[in-house]
């Protein structure tokens, strides 16, 4: 099989597990992550049923393939998402380091159904006064010593 038809292969697992998903509550999206031709990890949106406004299907097979792999990076592995990932989901896929991203339905389709991200992509670009979500500092200092503390932390690892 050459790529395309394999993309399309798991592209429709994502699919189905977003069918499913709608079946239990959740959101219509799915998600699985692929490594060497196996599938390491499904997902599907559960925000409604558990009340957690990250539990986005990317992130829920990221967690699933990690989990799998007993590793915090994907190297090596791609994602194949029914809908265009939104701006936290794509964000998670680079931490993950994740190779590619397969999609299937648009930012836009999933706008006309009702879950627009929009604001959101707006909201990462827009400067500071425009933003509407403020974010202020305080305690600069405190906050960098806690780097301090952890450089010098024999535990330290970086990722
Ligand atoms: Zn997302």
């Amino acid at each position: 099989m050459g790529a395309g038809v394999d993309d399309r292969v798991f592209l429709r697992e994502a699919i189905r597990l977003a069918r499913e998903s709608v079946e239990v509550g959740g959101g219509p999206f799915g998600a699985v992550i692929v490594q060497d031709g196996t599938v390491i990890g499904r997902g599907a949106n559960r925000v409604i049923p558990w009340a957690d406004p990250t539990a986005h299907a990317e992130v829920a097979a990221i967690r699933d393939a990690c989990r799998y792999l007993q590793d915090h990076r994907l190297h090596g592995a791609t994602l194949y998402v029914s809908c265009e990932p939104c701006p936290m989901c794509r964000a998670a896929a680079c931490w993950a380091r994740l190779d590619r991203v397969v999609y299937a339905a648009s930012a836009r389709d999933a706008a006309e159904a009702g879950f627009d991200d929009e604001r959101i992509r707006d909201e990462l670009v827009a400067p500071p006064e425009q933003r509407i979500l403020p974010l202020s500092r305080e305690l600069a200092e405190e906050g960098r010593a806690v780097f301090d503390y952890w450089e010098r932390h024999a535990n330290r690892r970086l990722y």
